[in-house]
């Protein structure tokens, strides 16, 4: 009766076919331990999924599946559900992030549920961005290695104009830090 009661106040909040096929297995109660017959915990701290995994990227992946339907879901945001009890995959934050920055581990203190603009502020500074922030600027002519060199340089405003193809007026700027501003490298990297 309890059960028929949390499936009922569930399907009134419309949930998508993930949230569906994952609730039926959380109703089970099997969830939990189908999640955690695929995870190492390795002496460094970090939980390792063993299961399948994402190809670009190396996060985990687990598919749960209903008769004959299959989903597939992130193994780290699985793991997010499970720590936290929530019962509705879309309910889940936007963005899981690993403050390890281990793709495919999974353990629940190294999870942090977040937003997108987090995850990019993230990504800017561990350095792994593609693409740092002034970069992101469409008219943006130089590199972030390039401002980086040009802050360190000491040649005339003249001479790094024509070293990097740009006019003396952004040269002279980016010395005083009136362009890209906030837009540094990765420590170590520069
Ligand atoms: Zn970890």
């Amino acid at each position: 009766m309890r059960k028929k009661f949390q499936l009922f106040l569930f399907l009134r909040k419309r949930p998508s076919l993930k949230a569906r096929v994952l609730f039926h297995f959380i109703l089970k109660g099997t969830l939990r331990r189908d999640f955690f017959a695929h995870v190492k915990k390795e002496p460094g701290g970090c939980w390792i999924w063993t299961g399948q995994r994402k190809k670009k990227g190396g996060y985990g992946r687990k598919n749960f599946g209903a008769a004959n339907i299959k989903c597939l879901y992130s193994a780290h945001k699985l793991s997010f559900l499970i720590a936290n009890g929530i019962q509705n995959w879309d309910e889940l934050p936007p963005v899981i992030r690993h403050t390890c920055d281990n793709p495919p581990c999974v353990r629940p203190s190294h999870l942090l549920g977040g937003t997108y603009k987090d995850n990019v502020h993230d990504m800017f500074e561990r350095g792994r961005a593609n693409r740092p922030k002034g970069e992101r600027n469409g008219s943006a002519k130089l590199k972030l290695t390039e401002v980086t060199a040009i802050r360190k340089s000491t040649g005339t405003l003249k001479e790094m104009a024509s070293t990097f193809g740009v006019s003396i007026t952004t040269v002279r700027k980016i010395r005083k830090g009136e362009s890209w501003k906030g837009c540094e490298l990765p420590r170590g990297t520069a």
